[in-house]
């Protein structure tokens, strides 16, 4: 099904439900299966100490193998072996907690996120999914099945996702998935340390030779999953704690500069100007238009068909986020302006075509307008689109767990994309992917304003535990 139409199919559906799904009620005769303690008490507890290891004061930032990442690796390790799982640290500083259960050699699961933050981060983002994994197992170990598993299954907590340190996301499950660069190990941060350096710093030994024996085997591997809190509005808004993903959404970034005439704000009459800044002004909400109805713009035609203009309609997001003028003044019409565009979309056919129309009409305008324009491609990463049987599980999953919960049989489970790059991005070199979203409130996150519901991180612990189940 389309994003849009599951969307408002789950809205239509949800809206009526959104009570009982946001307070879940249950009998002290079904707590034998619910596991308050481990996957809603403990788990929000370990949230909340987990929050507070940070580098600053006053505010919560953990960068690549800074000291609070460090002793956030260590206390996750400390859960890890609480929950019967023997750990160790890589030559990434990803930190590891694994079981081999009943087959040692038959393929692993993975289940992971990243213990690494943004600058005056939220205490979700990461953390979910490295908690409810290890809670998960830990009930697995309480109810004697941890060894009964038929495959090993592996937490990792990545040591870098954000890249506020080095610019360069993904340090952690790049380096496994067997995608990351050499050169990636040379980068330095702002007081010119490098990544090795960093590593050097903890007592890790890298070589360039052991960055590449970091890459687990493929066929070593069954899939990977990780829980994630959703960023963004969409589950909120439907009413549901629990949303399946669909896919990560391909991102292009354009560098767009334009050139006009510069002059005295006071002396030359309008119609005699090539002002740059009116130029990008209608540029602007040209390409708001066209991420907005991008059905208005695009025709049924070699370039584009209905399934690519129904995924562009639901998915494309666009956003200028930085500008700037030169000279900057307020009494001078500016002789250049530039711009940032950030366009995302799940399909990456649909977005090479909004790229092409984009153009197209941009540079009518400034040839209309007659100033001069370059649009520089700076920046292009395709569309992630998770596996269709690991989706279809984490969706019995979910429904599983939010039936237990409320003892109601639930509707569809949300469908829903990721606009916002994750660690599955990296590991769908290695594996196929799958992704839980968790519902987040007002949508916000990257800020000590995010929030989950205690109930809603409990609901994503019950689907992990449900998922595993499956492989019990
Ligand atoms: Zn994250």
């Amino acid at each position: 099904m389309a994003i849009s139409s599951s969307i408002l199919f789950c809205y239509l559906l949800f809206s009526l439900i959104s009570n009982v799904a946001s307070s879940f009620m249950y009998s002290d005769d079904r707590r034998d299966v619910l596991f308050p303690q481990i996957l809603k008490e403990e788990a929000v507890t370990r949230l909340d100490e987990l929050g507070k290891v940070s580098d600053a004061n006053g505010y919560l930032q953990r960068t690549f193998m800074s000291p609070a990442s460090v002793r956030a690796g260590n206390l996750i390790r400390q859960w890890m072996e609480d929950a019967g799982l023997r750990t160790w640290v890589d030559h990434m500083g990803n930190v590891h907690g694994r079981v081999e259960g009943l087959n040692a050699s038959a393929q692993a699961l993975l289940i992971g996120s990243h213990l690494d933050t943004v600058v005056d981060a939220g205490i979700f983002d990461g953390s979910l999914g490295i908690i409810t994994a290890i809670s998960a197992l830990k009930v697995l170990k309480s109810t004697g099945k941890l060894g009964k598993l038929k495959r090993p299954v592996e937490v990792i907590a990545f040591s870098d996702e954000e890249g506020v340190r080095f610019q360069s996301t993904f340090l952690g499950s790049a380096a496994l998935a067997g995608v990351l660069p050499v050169s990636a190990l040379r980068v330095s941060d702002k007081s010119g340390v490098t990544v090795l350096d960093a590593l050097r710093e903890n007592s890790i030994d890298i070589a360039e030779e052991s960055l590449l024996q970091l890459k687990y085997d493929p066929a070593s591997v069954w899939g990977y999953i990780e829980v994630h809190i959703e960023q963004g509005p969409v589950l909120e808004w439907v009413g549901f704690p629990l949303g399946v993903v669909q896919g990560i959404a391909g991102q292009t970034r354009l560098k767009v500069t334009v050139r006009g005439s510069q002059g005295h704000a006071g002396t030359v009459p309008m119609s005699m100007r090539q002002d740059p800044m009116t130029a990008a002004a209608e540029l602007i909400v040209l390409l708001e238009r066209l991420c907005k109805h991008p059905k208005d713009f695009l025709s049924y035609d070699g370039r584009s068909n209905g399934s690519t203009l129904e995924s562009l309609s639901s998915s494309l997001v666009c956003t200028v986020g930085e500008i700037s003028s030169w000279p900057s003044a307020s009494n001078v019409i500016p002789g250049e302006v530039t711009f940032t565009v950030d366009l995302r979309a799940i399909d990456d056919a649909g977005r090479e075509t909004v790229l092409y129309e984009l153009s197209n009409q941009l540079y009518q305008i400034c040839e209309k307008r007659s100033v001069s324009c370059i649009v520089e491609r700076k920046h292009d990463a395709n569309a992630v689109m998770c596996d269709a049987d690991l989706s279809s599980q984490l969706k019995s999953a979910s429904y599983a767990a939010l039936k237990r919960m409320t003892g109601e049989t639930q509707h569809e489970i949300p469908v829903i994309m990721s606009g916002a790059g994750h660690d599955a991005m990296a590991m769908s070199h290695l594996t196929k992917v799958g992704m839980l979203f968790v519902r987040c409130r007002g949508g916000i996150s990257h800020s000590p304003a995010e929030h989950v519901l205690d109930d809603d991180v409990w609901a994503a612990g019950l689907a992990v535990l449900a998922f595993l189940e499956t492989h019990v």
